[in-house]
């Protein structure tokens, strides 16, 4: 079965604090243990980045759900393509929220100090979820719900 990866940036809705983030990873693990999909989650100066990695009809359908969703807005897709294999296999959703450990990330690629989704391409978005993959170990939130 072909599988595909997934780029979007969004922005979170006023009312989009970290019990609703809570709420969103809650369903979001669920969901995509059922979906077989794997990715990562980042939140930053309120706005996401996420990368979504499973079969292309799954990350197809979740990817439409979270259009949907009136808990962020200006939704752009920067990336879909292939994959021959997962990165972040292991992950349900990672959570990386906001913190000082990234700021030489969005240095390197957004030449500021805080993340700007409009410097994300479609030429440098995967290379930066890399680099939020390495700083898993660090970075990672489980969220109040665990998971
Ligand atoms: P239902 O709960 O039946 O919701 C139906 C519709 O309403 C969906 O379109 C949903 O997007 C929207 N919705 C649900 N709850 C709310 C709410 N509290 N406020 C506003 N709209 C709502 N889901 C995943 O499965 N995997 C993910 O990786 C994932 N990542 C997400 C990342 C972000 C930044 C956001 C905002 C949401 C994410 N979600 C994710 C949640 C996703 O949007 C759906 O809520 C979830 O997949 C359940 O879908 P459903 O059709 O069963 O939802």
């Amino acid at each position: 079965m072909e599988q595909s990866k997934l780029i979007y940036t969004s922005t979170a809705c006023d009312h989009c604090d970290s019990a609703e983030i809570d709420k969103i990873l809650e369903t979001a693990r669920r969901v995509n243990l059922e979906k077989s999909i794997t990715g990562v989650l980042y939140f930053s100066s309120n706005y996401f980045m996420q990368y979504l990695e499973g079969d292309t009809g799954s990350v197809e359908e979740i990817y439409s759900r979270i259009t949907q969703d009136d808990r962020h807005t200006n939704i752009r897709l920067v990336d879909t393509a292939s994959i021959e294999e997962r990165k972040f296999a292991d992950w349900a959703m990672a959570y990386i929220p906001q913190s000082d450990v990234l700021v030489p990330i969005h240095l390197k690629f957004m030449d500021s100090t805080e993340f700007n989704p409009e410097a994300i391409t479609a030429d440098n978005a995967t290379d930066i979820v890399w680099e939020l993959y390495a700083q898993l170990p660090s970075a990672h939130y489980e969220g109040s719900s665990g998971g």
